[in-house]
Parts: structure tokens; sequence; C-alpha cells
């Protein structure tokens, strides 16, 4: 009889929570959003303020959870939602714990004890990443740790190829690996001058791949990445300045200059941006666009201090994969193009490496100076 009762009240309460009527004041979650990054599957959990949560891993089966106190998830987050296939994760469900708890499990493809969990606000997010294989993840030391949540300070800037990757090559054997590592040379220069830690992805003439340059920046938990390139055009005319930030749309011409600097054919582009349109990229792309903005305006203002016919060829926004690997707002500047004559000339002057970088270290501290204020405003 007892067991009985046990049952019929087990019911009741189920049903009930099922019903689940929602007690007043509680908060709410208002996404529950996957990213696959190369190297691990992020999960971020928005809600409408912030909360006390909890994690455990359990091993049969494996699965992450997270409970989340004083919050209430509506069905349309319950999901299940499917990961993707080459995922660690595979699938991510909600539910309603009890009246005031919010369940969020991450069911796993096999028992692992690595895992991260990190908050941001405005909106308040718990941010969970999950390694592919057998990778570790780097520790976040604080919430505060986070980069739209602390100063600006630490800055990796990456000349683009190198050693047996020349880049492009230009009028008068100009080369591009050249240019770009006297240009950041001069930038680490001024930045340090400014007060910022910086580090090259190289300071000498070798090659690194596109994802040694990315996990450097990664590993040291930078708070911006600046890849600086040339630009090269079958068409001898061409000639400017762009600035480029992540995004899956793109026009024929950044379709170009993306796969060059890919390293990749237009036709493999597709697989690039197949994997950057399962992603919603909003979350540091905020960021990248003000500093694309800010670097861009000042790039060329400092180089048209010595020629005024410097043109202005735009932020642009394409599928590039060292932005896409970098975990912090990243950037890709083209400082000019070598198979432009005059400007291959100009490239290769001490003022033309003097003024870019002069230029784009002015636009970095301007960035860095809004951050801090916007800091400070808590906006
Ligand atoms: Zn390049």
């Amino acid at each position: 009889m007892r067991s009985r009762n046990f049952w019929l009240l087990s019911c009741v309460a189920i049903s009930l929570l099922g019903a689940g009527k929602r007690p007043p004041g509680l908060g709410d979650v208002t996404d529950v959003r996957l990213f696959d990054h190369p190297s691990y599957s992020r999960v971020v959990i928005e809600l409408s303020r912030e909360a006390q949560y909890e994690a455990r891993l359990l091993e049969q089966p494996p699965r992450l959870y997270l409970d989340i106190e004083g919050v209430w998830i509506e069905e349309t987050f319950r999901g299940p939602r499917e990961a993707k296939k080459d995922s660690p994760l595979a699938q991510v469900r909600g539910g309603q714990n009890t009246l005031e708890r919010a369940r969020i499990v991450m069911d796993l493809h096999d028992a692992r004890r690595d895992y991260r969990i990190f908050t941001l606000k405005k909106p308040y997010r718990i941010v969970v990443d999950v390694p592919r294989g057998a990778k570790k993840m780097p520790p976040v030391a604080s919430n505060d740790s986070t980069f739209d949540l602390r100063p600006v300070r630490r800055v990796v800037i990456d000349p683009g190829h190198g050693g047996k990757d020349p880049g492009a090559i230009g009028s008068g054997n100009i080369r591009e690996k050249d240019v770009v590592l006297r240009v950041s040379k001069a930038l680490r220069q001024r930045l340090t001058r400014e007060g910022f830690e910086v580090f090259l992805t190289r300071d000498n003439d070798r090659y690194k791949t596109l994802e040694a340059r990315t996990q450097f920046a990664n590993r040291l938990n930078a708070d911006l990445f600046v890849s600086i390139h040339a630009n090269a055009s079958p068409n001898k005319k061409t000639h400017g300045v762009e600035t480029y930030l992540l995004d899956t749309r793109y026009d024929r011409q950044t379709a170009r200059v993306a796969a060059r600097e890919n390293g990749t054919t237009i036709d493999r582009l597709n697989e690039v941006q197949k994997i950057l349109a399962s992603l919603r990229l909003g979350y540091n792309e905020r960021f990248a666009a003000r500093l694309a903005e800010k670097s861009h305006k000042s790039l060329l203002s400092g180089l048209r201090s010595n020629h005024s016919g410097t043109k202005d060829l735009g932020v642009k926004r394409g599928p590039f994969l060292v932005l896409f690997m970098a975990d912090m707002p990243a950037i890709l500047v083209e400082l000019g193009f070598v198979s432009n004559k005059q400007e291959a000339k100009r490239l290769k002057t001490d003022k033309f490496t003097q003024n870019a970088a002069r230029g784009i270290a002015n636009g970095i501290v301007r960035y860095r100076d809004d951050h801090a204020r916007s800091l400070v405003a808590g906006r």
C-alpha cells in the first residue's frame, strides 16, 4: 500500500511538474545555442538574469548537466537539439528539474572529464565548452577573464605567410611575407610603447600554419588578434587598403582574397562557408566590427598622411579561416596591392611601414580606450 501511494504521489508530482505551472518571480532561459569550434563544441545558455548554477558530469550514460536555480525554461528551448556529427556532444536538451530549477543536459559521445564553464554578462550567459577528442580545455581563470569583460591588454599580431609560403608576389619581386613582417614589427614597437602586451605569431621568415597561429593566440588568451597581409589582383590597376572581419556572406572579390589567404581554392571555400553557416557569429562579431572600423579608419589616415591618393576599399566581411579559428575579436588587414606597380613601390619603403604601423596602432589604442570606457559605464 505504501509503495502504491508513493507511486501515485510520484505520478502526481511528475504530472504537476509536466503541467509546469510557472511560479512567479523566476528568471528565464532566453536562448540555447550551439557552436562548433575546430577544437571544441560550445553551448551557450542565455538567461534573462544572473543565476546560480551547478554542473555535474556523469558517466553512465556519459552526460554533463547544469542545474540553474530560480530559472524557468520554456518548451521552445527544451529541445532536444542534435549536435553536429563530429561534435563531442550528441545532443542538448533542457527541462524543468523542479518548479524553480531548470536543467540543461548535454549528452556526450564518450565519458570524459574535461570541460570548462564560464559566464558572460549583458546578456547573462553560461558558456560550456567541451573539447574535441583528447584535447585539454584551457581553464578560464575567473568570470572576468573573458574578453568582453576585461580591459584590452594583450594583442597578438599575425604577420601572414612566411618561410616556404611567400604570400603574394608582386611587381619588382616584392613578397607579401616581407612587407607584412616589417609592418608587424613596427606595430609591435608602437603598441608596446602604448602599454600593450604584444606577441607576434612569427618574428622571422618562417612558415606557420593558420591553426598554429590561432592556437598561439588562443593559448595566450589574447584580447585581440590582428592578421596583417598584402593583397594581389590579376587586375594590375587595382590598389587600396581593406580590412576584413569574419562572415559567411561575401562577394566575388572577397572570395578571391579569402581563398588566397586560406591557402585554398574558391571552390573549396564552400566547405569553410558550410562550417561557418552552422555558427552564430554574434558572439564576438560586435567587438571585431568595432576594432575593424577603428583600425581601418586610422590606417587609412596614417597612409594618407604621406600619400593622399591611398584608396579606401573599406571594411569587408569574408570567410577567413584564420579569423574563424581565433577565440577573440579578430581582424585581417590588407595593407595594399603588391600587384600594383606604384603601390608595390610604396609598400617597400620605411615611410610606408611606419605610417601603416602608426595608423593601425592608433586604431587599436582607440578601441582599447573606448572599451575601457564602456566597462566603466557598464555597457
Ligand atoms: Zn596574405
